[in-house]
């Protein structure tokens, strides 16, 4: 591969089994920076993300696939600077008792399979609401542009240390009411859901960025901003709202809606 070529060619040192990487390079869409950011967890805290993008959306890809000498360059002439995004912790008991904790990039959700989802849900150990529909996801600000997104959510600033939760189709009548809006909540405040579970133990799917669980029965799930963050090498960072805009509006500079602010008022 190019991009390796170039980084051993000038005396970087490329995957050596045993030695923690500074750097971690995903080649691919946003689906595989998500497997990227799993499979390397363990250094999350530690090395520097960099995606680089051919052909999908690429929201977190800052590279072009024609770009690897100049990346390689800049690879190589780096001085550590990152700009970081906060993640989301996720506490889940299981029914069986089995306590775990992950970390999120995007989101987590959980749905039912089939039937309604009914959960109470708490907000920093207050009693909230029961909700009741086909179920909830909690985004990370990276991931406000995913799911969240679709599902009626706030695209949040990543600078924001906050998350995101939403609804799926939640049921509001005269009977049955839950807030029906997103609710974004700050570092030191933290959502349970308190799913309620069925004697058939087999109505409920989880997903965790892009795994998906339906063999997880959760009584309880704790879910906070992460004392972990994600960090992106910083020597070529597409400003958040540009990567926005680029990835759905997709309105080129020379709009002429874009340069004259009068019509907007039309
Ligand atoms: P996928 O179904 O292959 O990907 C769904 C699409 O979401 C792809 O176009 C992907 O970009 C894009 N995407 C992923 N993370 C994003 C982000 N933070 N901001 C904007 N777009 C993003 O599923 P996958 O590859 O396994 O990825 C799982 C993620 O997809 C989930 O974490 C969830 O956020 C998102 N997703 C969205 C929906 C929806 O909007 N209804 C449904 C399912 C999943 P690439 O093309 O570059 O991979």
């Amino acid at each position: 591969m190019r991009l390796v070529k170039h980084l051993k060619n000038a005396g970087g040192l490329i995957h050596e089994k045993d030695i923690a990487p500074d750097i971690i390079v995903s080649i691919g869409g946003d689906g595989t920076l998500l497997s990227t950011f799993h499979k390397y967890i363990e250094f999350v805290d530690r090395a520097r993300f960099i995606g680089i993008h051919t052909g999908h959306l690429g929201f977190y890809a800052d590279w072009q696939g024609y770009e690897v000498q100049e990346l390689a360059q800049a690879i190589l002439e780096s001085d550590g600077e990152s700009i970081s995004y906060p993640l989301l912790n996720i506490e889940i008991d299981l029914i069986d008792g089995t306590h775990y904790n992950q970390l999120a990039l995007n989101e987590f959700s959980i749905r039912a399979i089939s039937g309604t989802m009914v959960s109470e849900i708490y907000i920093k150990d207050h009693f909230f609401e029961t909700f009741r529909g086909d179920g909830i996801c909690v985004a990370t600000p990276t991931g406000s542009t995913g799911l969240n997104k679709s599902l009626g959510g706030a695209v949040i600033h990543p600078r924001l240390d906050a998350i995101q939760l939403t609804e799926i189709a939640s049921i509001n009548n005269r009977v049955f009411r839950s807030l029906g809006s997103p609710m974004i909540i700050p570092r030191d405040e933290w959502f349970e859901l308190r799913p309620h579970v069925h004697s058939d133990h087999k109505e409920m799917i989880v997903s965790i960025d892009n795994m998906t669980y339906s063999d997880k029965i959760i009584s309880c799930v704790k879910l906070s901003v992460a004392q972990e963050r994600i960090h992106f090498a910083r020597f070529k960072h597409t400003h958040f709202w540009d990567r926005v805009k680029h990835s759905f509006i997709g309105i080129n500079d020379n709009d002429s809606m874009d340069k004259n602010p009068n019509n907007y008022l039309k």
